[in-house]
């Protein structure tokens, strides 16, 4: 079954594409903003130069342009996973697309202060704890974080650097797959998961490319585990929920990048890809085998997707005619998702 009552496939999984301003970047070097959203917000047309200005038309559950807020998105796209959670299901949240589209953007936001631009991770940790407030005396709850980076296909525990490359454990025997030894810290406050967090990202790893001077070449990966203890029946519910910043999904090619940097944006496209086939797998419900074991990505996830999870996908993308082969190339990744 699935969380709604219903059992169609995909339904537990949502795409959707935000749309961000075009930068000063773009307009410097003569961008023009290429898309157009229908006003259902639910497709999009590009003017596509390699299509000699006919416009190419791609369709999702919606799409927000560059004049809607966090508040928006977080209301239609992420803020049910965390009554799923709090409900015993796991779920994820995957923000995708080519570096500098909006991806770190949209899941944490400019400042943790900026009520307006805070992202879906802030607004997640305060809606959790505010659900956790108003749950009667008798529910006792813990919430656990833990933050880690998939880089090269390797695993790095980024509150806790110094364990060196973790490993998966579990699955073929049916136990559930997870990351041997990462760190869990006990959060009592949605303030407390940012610091942890803050703590977590400033060791992120990142090369230069010519793209941009810094660019991220790695997958983040914030999990939350709600565990709930009824202290009257003792029962017990737990849910997770993984936030998921991708690393940039541009084209090796693009950046000009060679050597290291090459075998990095072949992991990273191995990873990208075989998470758009296991989504679009799960979301086509004949398909029997979904191919998580292709990559670490998918493996490390392989409990929050799929089954009684929701899934939702973030796609970042440029509005400008500057970027228009890699908003195509992150639309048709989408649409394959879909
Ligand atoms: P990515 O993480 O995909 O590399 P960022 O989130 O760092 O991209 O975004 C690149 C720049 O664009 C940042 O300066 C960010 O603040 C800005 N930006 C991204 N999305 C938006 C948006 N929707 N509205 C305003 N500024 C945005
Ligand atoms: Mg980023």
């Amino acid at each position: 079954g699935s969380i709604s009552g219903s059992s169609s496939p995909g339904e537990n999984i949502k795409v959707v594409v935000r749309f961000r301003p075009q930068n000063a970047r773009e307009r410097a070097e003569g961008g023009v903003p290429i898309v157009t959203v229908d006003s259902a917000g639910k497709r999009v047309e590009v003017q596509s130069q390699a299509a000699r200005g006919k416009p190419v038309e791609f369709s999702f559950d919606r799409v927000f342009t560059e004049n809607e807020t966090q508040a928006t998105l977080y209301e239609y796209a992420v803020k049910e996973t965390v009554n799923d959670v709090l409900n015993g299901y796991n779920g994820t949240v995957f923000a995708y697309g080519q570096t500098g589209s909006g991806k770190t953007y949209t899941m944490m936001g400019l400042s943790l202060n900026d009520d307006v631009h805070k992202g879906m991770i802030p607004r997640i940790a305060e809606h959790l704890f505010q659900c956790i407030q108003q749950a009667p005396d008798s529910l006792q709850h813990t919430v656990q974080v833990s933050v880690m980076e998939l880089y090269n296909e390797k695993i790095r525990d980024l509150l806790n650097p110094e364990s060196g490359h973790l490993r998966l454990r579990g699955g073929g025997d049916g136990s559930p797959v997870h990351v041997e030894n990462l760190l869990e810290v006990d959060v009592s406050s949605a303030a407390e998961i940012l610091e942890v967090l803050h703590r977590g990202s400033s060791r992120r790893a990142v090369a230069s490319t010519l793209m941009n001077a810094v660019s991220s070449r790695s997958h983040s990966i914030v999990i939350l585990k709600v565990h709930q203890q009824d202290l009257a029946t003792g029962t017990t519910l737990t849910g997770q929920l993984s936030l998921v910043d991708l690393a940039g999904s541009e084209k090796v090619g693009k950046t000009g990048a060679t050597g290291q940097t090459f075998e990095e944006g072949k992991q990273i496209n191995l990873s990208l890809t075989t998470l758009g086939n296991v989504i679009n797998a799960l979301t086509d419900g004949r398909r029997k085998h979904i191919p998580y074991r292709d990559s670490k990505l998918t493996r490390i996830l392989q409990e929050s997707l799929g089954g009684n999870s929701r899934t939702t996908l973030i796609i970042n993308a440029s509005p400008s005619s500057f970027n228009e082969a890699e908003t195509l190339s992150t639309l048709r990744f989408a649409t394959r998702a879909k």
